[in-house]
């Protein structure tokens, strides 16, 4: 198979904007959702004097530090876990006749990069030169395979331009623990924990390591095999050096001009309870090498970019009119799809599996943010990482048990393994709208993929155990006169207020997930199997249908708005446009309660309801809703722009929903935050797809249909991309004027377009509506 490299999939260094080295190691990450490899100077390894922050993140590979707190109460979160950053497999050093790059300061310069995300292969070219002067240049391909999910590829080329003597190349991997040299003040950039062991495993043929972590326990064999080289290039052997590591050299007289290259596959295997990875650790290696005997880099490489292939065949959103914003998009896409867990056990780090930030933290930015895009596009990644939630939801459980609650799940704000982790708990633990974020994220899977084995099975006990949650922590009171459900000392979305009273898009969730709890007891009436096992009595059911229905919903009757919670009216407003631009984000300049004091928000927070939750809401209190906060937001989250976009584009702010989806499309790709250095914005990205989806084509689902009301940016001629429905794929094409729908597999269902529905079949599977 030969893939032509289409320009508008090409991330190319001339293009961007930014050539700031750490940004370049984020944006030329490859991954894909098992591990994530930074981009890196090849020669610096674990070398203190080169300014780089490499390395290899293994998604779920964690430990974890006692969090130091001044005073610590009962239940605060014990530990503070943090995602490994191991060695960095691109390194390779490079002997140079007496010149040796790990003693000598070899000048790396960056010369080419390209990221080829149809391919996924990254391709670069530096140019090296020695302390004597001696040049040559260095070629690196590498890619992450998505055909085989433990298999990393990487080939290097050598090219001497000014001299001949003898070249030594050596590939021994003889650290874990990866350095790097990076100073950050800002509290978002976690420090490494830096606590793991390697051991080699002897007499393998080839360099294999067991690393385990010291406090969570856990256990992964990495391998790596070198191809055999044939003619022209030198004999690559096997070897074991003075201090006992393993690993691969060649040698060989070079001349100017003659390139030599060495390929090498690892593989980077499964995490696993420490002891079993100590017992079984043969056992796993060999099976390990079956993914990478009997193969060359060659071959994978064109197995994983068929994979690349069939995903943007399915995942693509075309935008004509509007390329440099298309670029965006697709990286976009293309990040979201290398760092998505895909084995149930994981899910999708804050920062993807490109940087540690967050400390790899899973948050609510994989349920509401990202995986939708996922749900419409690949429901069975979807499906796994809520497994992961259904995994954890013993935990959760054991969680709300510990924290003093008599019943129900109590879901993690942040955590790699379904514990805990935030050590600021007043913005973290205290966000209980993870919970009913996990139960919507359910339902919205459930409304789209109609996967009614997952929902029987899986999603309706997360339903039931948060919606268990929201029982225990509520409690009725009197107000405006009626007895009402209250939710008091919460935090919402927004991190600029915290632990307040009703925080109305805690509220509207937690009904929600009150009201899917109920149905589904409904629909499972007959199959008394599942509500015996899971204790579920009629008066439990009564009482959340109550509660539900008596939810508190603060209104401020006079402006008309939906209230971020009760008594915000009385707060001060900050007023942001006075603020000089330096202070921004806020967070990194003012005490906490500065800002909780105030009216200003991080990011959308009630306006995020008037997005999840679109029926019923009238245009004037969308207006009103968008008038009120828009002012008061300071987007110092990247979650909140695009969510801004939809709303602005649902009540024709035209200008204003590009700009803010503008600025939210290009977050990484443009380093909007100046922190992209740091690791991608996943959720942001996610954002960005929400953005076009919700916003300019203006989607609208529910278990029964399907609908469409698109705002397209005046500028862009046409929006295409295809969904997955109920078990059809659809694509759709949206013009200023009108819109295509092709019903490309399945026995199609009812689409709606600004109210005109049509049914769509396998015999009348094209169908056009005009406005
Ligand atoms: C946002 C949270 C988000 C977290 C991780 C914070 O800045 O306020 O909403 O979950 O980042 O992306």
């Amino acid at each position: 198979m030969r893939i032509e490299q289409s320009p508008e999939f090409q991330i190319h260094l001339q293009t961007l904007r930014s050539k700031e080295e750490l940004f370049l190691e984020t944006i030329y990450n490859v991954g894909n959702g098992h591990f994530g490899v930074r981009d890196s100077n090849p020669l610096q390894g674990n070398n203190h004097d080169y300014i780089g922050s490499p390395g290899l993140f293994i998604n779920g590979f964690f430990d974890y530090e006692e969090v130091a707190y001044g005073e610590k109460y009962r239940g605060y979160p014990d530990n503070n876990q943090g995602i490994n950053r191991l060695f960095d497999p691109r390194f390779i050093r490079i002997k140079v006749g007496n010149e040796d790059s790990l003693t000598d300061h070899f000048k790396v310069e960056n010369i080419d990069k390209n990221l080829d995300m149809q391919t996924g292969l990254l391709h670069e070219l530096f140019s090296v030169t020695t302390p004597g002067n001696r040049n040559f240049n260095l070629v690196v391909e590498s890619f992450a395979s998505l055909s085989k999910l433990n298999v990393y590829g990487v080939r290097y080329s050598v090219i001497p331009t000014n001299f001949s003597d003898e070249i030594e190349v050596i590939k021994v991997h003889d650290y874990v623990n990866q350095t790097v040299h990076q100073q950050d003040e800002d509290v978002r950039v976690s420090t490494d924990l830096g606590q793991m062991q390697l051991d080699f495993i002897p007499d393998n043929g080839q360099p294999s390591y067991l690393v385990t972590t010291f406090r969570s326990q856990q256990g992964a064999i990495i391998t790596y095999q070198a191809s055999e080289n044939f003619a022209p290039n030198p004999p690559i052997e096997y070897f074991r050096d003075d201090n006992h590591h393993y690993g691969y050299r060649s040698k060989y007289y070079a001349k100017p001009g003659s390139a030599k290259d060495f390929e090498f596959l690892f593989a980077i295997g499964d995490i696993h309870p420490l002891v079993n990875a100590n017992m079984y650790s043969d056992q796993y290696l060999s099976s390990l090498n079956n993914y990478i005997n009997d193969t060359t880099f060659k071959s994978d490489l064109m197995a994983s970019a068929q994979v690349w292939q069939t995903f943007w065949l399915h995942s693509d959103v075309e935008i004509d009119g509007d390329p440099a914003l298309q670029l965006c998009v697709r990286f976009n896409l293309f990040e979201l799809n290398q760092s998505a867990g895909r084995d149930a056990l994981t899910s999708i780090p804050a920062k993807g599996l490109t940087g540690n930030g967050y400390g790899g933290h899973f948050f609510w930015d994989t349920e509401i943010f990202m995986l939708p895009f996922f749900t419409y596009t690949q429901p069975e990644v979807a499906k796994d990482l809520l497994m992961f939630r259904y995994h954890t939801l013993q935990i959760a459980k054991e969680q709300a048990s510990d924290f003093g609650l008599g019943k129900g799940a109590m879901y993690p704000w942040r955590t790699i393994n379904g514990y805990e982790s935030s050590a600021y708990w007043l913005a973290g633990q205290a966000q209980f709208h993870i919970n009913a974020d996990i139960a919507f994220a359910v339902e919205q899977y459930y409304e789209i993929t109609s996967d009614d084995d997952f929902i029987r099975d899986y999603g309706f006990e997360i339903i039931l155990e948060t919606a268990r949650f929201w029982m225990e922590y509520g409690n009725y009171a009197e107000l405006d006169g009626k007895r009402q459900f209250v939710l008091n000392r919460v935090t919402g979305p927004d991190e600029y207020s915290a632990l307040v009273d009703n925080n109305y898009y805690t509220n509207v969730l937690a009904q929600s997930n009150l009201r899917l709890a109920v149905k589904y007891v409904r629909k499972f009436k007959g199959d008394d199997g599942i509500l015996s096992r899971l204790h579920v009595t009629d008066d439990e059911i009564d009482a959340m249908e109550k509660a539900a229905n008596a939810m508190y919903l603060p209104y401020d009757k006079e402006k008309n708005v939906k209230l971020q919670f009760q008594n915000f009216e009385q707060l001060p407003k900050m007023d942001i446009s006075a603020i000089d631009q330096s202070m921004f984000p806020l967070l990194l300049h003012y005490h906490p309660l500065m800002l909780y004091r105030h009216q200003v928000n991080k990011q959308a927070d009630t306006i995020m309801v008037d997005f999840m939750f679109p029926e019923g809401n009238t245009l004037d209190q969308l207006k009103a809703d968008y008038e009120f906060y828009e002012p008061i937001t300071t987007h110092d989250s990247s979650l909140s722009k695009a969510i801004y976009a939809i709303i602005a584009a649902r009540i024709g702010k035209d200008q204003q929903a590009y700009n803010f989806f503008s600025q939210a499309v290009q977050t990484d790709l443009m380093d909007v935050h100046h922190n992209t250095k740091n690791g991608i914005h996943a959720g942001s990205l996610g954002a960005a797809w929400e953005g076009i989806m919700y916003g300019f084509a203006g989607i609208v689902n529910n278990a029964t249909s399907f609908s469409l009301e698109p705002h397209l940016p005046s500028t862009w001629n046409c929006l295409k991309f295809k969904v997955h429905l109920y078990g059809n794929e659809f694509k759709f094409t949206i013009y200023q004027d009108s819109v295509e729908v092709e019903l490309l597999s399945g026995e199609g269902t009812d689409i709606t377009v600004y109210s005109h529905r049509k049914h769509l079949t396998p015999d009348n599977n094209r169908e056009t509506w005009q406005y």
